[in-house]
């Protein structure tokens, strides 16, 4: 795996015997840990291990493997949106017409226990080999109506500066692309892989844009603004992407802290994903209904800036849609205000 340089800083917490070592499991849990281990990565990096004071607690319920990985619901499925069926050739996903997703790798700087790729994704698996990238990058050169790609994986960041430059370099080639995508945690989970080598790999004339994946405030660490900053230094924007997660980031006060926090760091929210239906997640889900009641507390209370579109990706595979909540009720003619009172509208402001 010579295009990667998959092992996270030293330290990392990989197995189930150094999460009982640190503290993080109890050794009675040892066998359904090994069975969950079976199944399923695990990793935590020391920039996240140092956040944890508690397994309970928002950062340590994202990364620490828990026996209820191995209890399927019946509604939960292995792809749950459905990436395999718009899968034209491997690395590549493509559902909308103007866009599409590439995956170099499957590695990841730490495996998110919510995480809707949680079947595919792990340090062994899903390096594209030269071959395999060669033919996804032609695939996007023979589909003029894409215009953005996104790098997605795994983690894009988690390979290698040469790699990275060389899938650029590669996407730059082709005329119709225009803007690049990076889907990462890296800035987060392992600021510290954030180097002048991996950002001079960034340098292109296409647009490029990064979205940081991050749930709890206590992510946005110094270090990990530090490692933000770096990169808008490049002239990169940078948004943000959070799941709302049961015990994580399920409250107010935990998603308007988290909003404002990548505020503060020139994060724009982007979307808030409801939680996608994955093996073994259940313990994660929160309603669409307490979702839409979450949204709509910070609504005028909280700045514009800091409000994310809630977003579904409808299980099976048919796309991501917004869920609210909603304000106008076009059949009643009226429209609430960020109070929830409603108001009639005249029929010249429908
Ligand atoms: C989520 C996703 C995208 C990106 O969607 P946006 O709404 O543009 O962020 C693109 N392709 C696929 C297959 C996706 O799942
Ligand atoms: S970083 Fe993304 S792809 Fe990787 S484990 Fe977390 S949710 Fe899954």
């Amino acid at each position: 795996m010579d295009g990667c340089n998959h092992q996270p800083a030293p330290g990392a917490i990989r197995s189930v015997d150094a999460l009982i070592d640190a503290g993080l499991a109890v050794a009675g849990d040892r066998s359904a840990l090994d069975a969950v281990a079976a199944r399923y990565a695990t990793a935590i990096p020391v920039a996240f291990r140092a956040l944890i004071d508690h397994p309970d607690d928002p950062i340590g319920l994202q990364v620490i493997p828990h026996p209820a990985e191995l209890d399927t619901a019946a509604h939960e499925l292995a792809d749950p949106i459905g990436d395999d069926a718009f899968s034209p050739v491997p690395g590549i996903v493509h559902r909308y017409a103007d866009r599409a997703l590439l995956k170099p790798l499957l590695i990841c700087p730490l495996y998110c226990r919510f995480c809707f790729r949680r079947e595919h994704v792990g340090p062994d698996g899903g390096l594209l080999d030269d071959a395999a990238l060669a033919r996804a990058l032609d695939w996007l050169g023979a589909h003029p109506a894409i215009g953005e790609v996104i790098l997605t994986g795994g983690d894009p960041l988690m390979l290698s500066p040469r790699r990275l430059g060389h899938i650029v370099t590669g996407l730059d080639a082709i005329p119709h692309v225009h803007t690049i995508r990076l889907h990462t945690r890296v800035p987060v989970a392992d600021p510290a892989r954030i180097t002048d080598a991996l950002l001079d790999t960034l340098e292109t004339e296409k647009a490029m844009w990064l979205v940081v994946h991050a749930n709890h405030a206590t992510e946005l660490t110094a270090a990990a603004r530090t490692a933000l900053r770096r990169i808008q230094a490049r002239a990169i924007p940078v948004l943000g992407q959070s799941v709302l997660l049961r015990g994580v980031n399920d409250s107010s006060e935990a998603l308007e802290a988290l909003f404002r926090a990548m505020v503060g760091a020139r994060v724009k929210p982007y979307y808030l994903h409801q939680l996608d239906p994955a093996p073994g997640t259940a313990r994660f889900h929160v309603p669409i209904a307490e979702g839409r009641r979450l949204m709509a507390s910070l609504r005028g209370r909280v700045t514009g800036l800091a409000w994310p579109t809630y977003v579904l990706d409808i299980p099976g595979g048919h796309g991501k849609v917004p869920i609210g909540p909603d304000y106008l009720d076009p059949a009643a003619g009226t429209v609430r205000d960020p109070d929830g009172i409603p108001h009639v509208l005249a029929a010249g402001n429908l």
